[in-house]
C-alpha cells in the first residue's frame, strides 16, 4: 500500500512539474507522518523516504529517538514557545514561524545550543480566522527584523491553504504566495538564503507545484487517512 501510494504521489509530482515546465529536482516531498506509528515511518524509510513532517513536539521527540538518524525532520505544526528547546537540535526546518516572539525564542535557544536554525514564515494567505499564520502584509516587515537574529536563517514561506473539494480554488492563493516569495527573494533579505516555498497538501499539491511550490507536504496521499481517536 505504502509503496503504491508513494509511487502515485511521485508520478503526480512529476507530471505537475512537466506541465509547469519545471525540473523534478526543484520540488521536495515532505512525507507528513503525524499520528502514524514509528513502524510505519520505518516502512516508508525502507522505501527511500528521508524527509518527514510532524506537527507535535512530543511526537518528534519520540520518533526521533527510535528512528534512523539520517532522517530530516520538519516541524510543520503550530509551535509553542515553551517547547522550542526540545526540537531545535532535532529538526532541519521549522515551517511554522508566525511571530517575532516565536522567532526570538528560537534565536535564543539556537544560540544556547550553538546552532543555526532554518525557518519558514507561515502565511495565512486566505486570512482564515481559524488558522495560525501571518497576514500577507506582515511578512516583509517581519522578514526584515529577522535579519538581526544571527542564529535563525530565513529560508522561505509556507502556507496551509483552505480545505476545498476542488483544488483549482486554491490556485490564486498559491500564486499570491509565490509572488510574495519572489518579492522577498528579490530583496535579497538574509543574503539569498530564501529558496523554499512550502505549499500544497494531499488535496492540492499538484496545483501548488504548478504555481511554484518547492516543497509539498503530503500526508493522507502517502499514509492513508489519519485516526485521531488513538
Ligand atoms: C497534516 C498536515 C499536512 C498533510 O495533510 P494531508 O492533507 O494529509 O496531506 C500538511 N501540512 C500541514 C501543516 C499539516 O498539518
Amino acid at each position: 500500500m505504502l509503496r503504491e501510494n508513494l509511487q502515485e504521489v511521485e508520478e503526480k509530482i512529476q507530471s505537475a512539474c512537466r506541465r509547469a515546465g519545471r525540473n523534478r529536482s526543484e520540488v521536495t516531498l515532505v512525507a507528513v507522518s503525524k499520528t502514524k506509528p514509528a513502524a510505519t515511518l520505518q516502512e516508508a524509510y525502507d522505501l527511500g523516504v528521508r524527509v518527514f513532517g510532524e506537527n507535535k513536539v512530543q511526537e518528534i521527540r519520540e520518533k526521533y529517538q527510535v528512528l534512523p538518524k539520517d532522517i530530516e525532520w520538519h516541524m510543520i505544526g503550530h509551535l509553542q514557545t515553551n517547547k522550542v528547546k526540545y526540537i531545535v537540535d532535532k529538526v532541519r526546518l521549522i515551517h511554522s514561524v508566525d511571530s517575532l516572539r516565536l522567532a526570538e525564542v528560537i534565536e535564543k535557544e539556537a544560540e544556547k545550543q550553538d546552532r543555526i536554525v532554518d525557518i519558514l514564515l507561515e502565511v495565512n494567505v486566505a486570512e482564515e480566522e481559524s488558522k495560525f499564520g501571518l497576514k500577507t502584509a506582515e511578512v516583509l516587515p517581519l522578514a526584515e527584523k529577522l535579519t538581526a537574529l544571527s542564529h535563525i536563517r530565513l529560508r522561505g514561506l509556507m502556507t496551509i491553504a483552505p480545505f476545498v473539494e476542488n483544488p483549482e480554488k486554491n490556485r490564486a492563493i498559491f500564486a499570491n504566495l509565490h509572488k510574495l516569495y519572489v518579492d522577498i527573494k528579490e530583496k535579497n533579505i538574509d543574503n539569498g538564503t530564501v529558496s523554499i516555498l512550502s505549499m500544497g497538501m494531499t488535496n492540492d499539491y499538484e496545483v501548488a507545484i504548478e504555481e511554484g511550490a518547492t516543497m509539498v507536504r503530503v500526508g493522507t496521499g502517502i499514509f492513508g487517512a489519519r485516526d485521531y481517536s488513538i
